[in-house]
């Protein structure tokens, strides 16, 4: 019988987990991960925004693009810990790095210190 993908995905969190130790999140680029500088909540439920995922480096689309194989795409060196929330951010973008959430403040009503004959 072959393993189910979630019993791949545990095994290669323990490994990435074994290597790295409590790491930080590796991408951060979500503000609420700067907030804790990308502290991860390793005991966390899996759901958790800050529980513990593996994010692999080069994206499985980038891989094959590169005319890599699966074995070298799923390989120990192409992943790393990332939070829950930064992976999810990071495979619904695709971006190279997210824009840090900012309050909005319209210069209009910005009557903060340095707003006149600054
Ligand atoms: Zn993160």
């Amino acid at each position: 019988m072959p393993f189910a993908s979630t019993t791949i995905r545990d095994r290669r969190r323990a490994e990435v987990r074994r290597r790295d130790g409590d790491a930080p999140c590796a991408l951060q680029i979500t503000a609420d991960c700067q907030a804790v500088n990308g502290q991860i909540d390793y005991d966390a439920p899996p759901l958790d925004p800050r529980s513990f995922q593996v994010d692999h480096v080069v994206s499985s689309v980038e891989a094959e693009r590169m005319g890599w194989s699966a074995v070298e795409a799923d390989a120990l060196d192409n992943c790393v810990g990332a939070c829950r929330q930064c992976n999810r951010e990071k495979s619904a973008g695709g971006r190279p790095s997210a824009p840090v959430r900012q309050t909005y403040v319209n210069p209009r009503f910005d009557w903060g210190p340095g707003s006149y004959g600054g």
